[in-house]
């Protein structure tokens, strides 16, 4: 009998899971046996890999995490590496591989396309940072995590009279810093896609505490703080100086990659990952998987990787000039 495999790789994400059941449904409902590798490329280097039937799949549909784990495999970037992934895959009479993972894990699929495997990449990452997507699993989830601990914050910060500069995930994009920016009136955002100014951040701080304004909140992505190098305690270290509000740093880091996916991402990665198997079914191979306008749709891989995603400046605009 043909098998369809399927593995989750880079960063995980809330939804992945989904995403797997409904990869295995699928396929068990064309008539196809589905095989799970483990930890990403790994699983199909070292031939790690669990069968996975409709039962397997049973209750994880709720479950942050992925049940096939997730790793990095440098070794994947090898041509040699590839081609002997390839061959695995031929002994266990893979029709086509689903891979659940970001940019990094689509080049690993669209090389073994090259080595004559099949392959769909189903856009999985918190960052929402995949081109041809509008939407990526994990990050709805991501970001309602990260509005929720932000709303924590504010409650003490209110208390205290006191600034709180968030650091929120998105890997060098800045979706999740400027939706959750939004979602919890910070009065600043801060991200890698447009130029910040402390000084005007100052300014806009000091306005507002002429108009009776105590508590502060500022937003900021990771990408500001990792690449740009300026870190959310010194912002807070700078603001605390030139406006005498004391102002804490606080850094969410990981606990965004966990938790029970949302609505949205589950229902999302049950119609990509759908969708992949049916393209596999119909011998269409090399897409990548996406949302666009609320539709699934799918594109070449390598079209797919040289696409750029305009920032949502609109959305930007919008916030900046409401917090005053
Ligand atoms: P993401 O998929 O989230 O972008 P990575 O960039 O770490 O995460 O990529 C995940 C995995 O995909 C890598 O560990 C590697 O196994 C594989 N990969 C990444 N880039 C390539 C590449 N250029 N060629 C082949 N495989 C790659």
């Amino acid at each position: 009998m043909d098998r369809i495999g399927v593995l989750t790789s880079g960063g995980d994400a809330p939804g992945m899971n989904a995403c797997i059941r409904a990869v295995t449904r699928a396929a068990i409902a064309k008539g196809y046996e589905v095989v799970g590798f483990l930890k990403g490329y790994n699983g199909l280097l070292y031939n790690k890999y669990m069968s996975l039937s409709a039962r397997d799949v049973s209750d994880i549909i709720h479950c942050g995490g992925t049940i096939l784990g997730t790793a990095r495999c440098l070794e994947f970037k090898e041509w040699d590496n590839v081609v002997k992934g390839k061959e695995n895959c031929d002994s266990l009479f893979l029709k086509g591989l689903v891979v659940i993972g970001g940019d990094g894990s689509f080049r690993g699929a669209l090389d073994l396309t090259k080595a004559g495997l099949p392959c769909i990449g189903v856009p999985g990452t918190i960052d929402n940072d995949i081109a041809c997507t509008d939407y990526t699993i994990g990050y709805d989830t991501a970001m309602n995590t990260a509005m929720e601990m932000a709303d924590k914050l504010r409650d003490t910060i209110q208390s205290h009279d006191r600034c709180s500069v968030v650091e929120v995930m998105g890997n060098k994009a800045g979706w999740i810093a400027l939706n959750v920016g939004t979602a919890v009136g910070a009065m600043a955002i801060i991200t890698m896609e447009r130029d910040f100014n402390l000084d005007e951040i100052v300014g806009k701080m000091k306005a507002m505490q002429a108009t009776g304004k105590h508590h502060f909140m500022v937003v900021v992505s990771e990408g500001v703080c990792n690449i740009e190098g300026i870190t959310a305690d010194e912002i807070a270290a700078k603001l605390a100086e030139t406006t005498g509000v004391e102002a804490r740093a606080t850094n969410l880091g990981h606990v965004q990659r966990g938790g029970n996916p949302t609505l949205r991402d589950r229902v999302s990665a049950t119609q990509m990952g759908y969708h992949a198997v049916n393209l596999l079914d119909d011998g269409i191979s090399r897409r990548v998987v996406g949302e666009r306008g609320g539709f699934v749709i799918d594109y070449d891989i390598e079209e797919a990787l040289k696409m750029t995603k305009p920032f949502d400046m609109n959305l930007y605009h919008i916030a900046d000039e409401i917090s005053l």
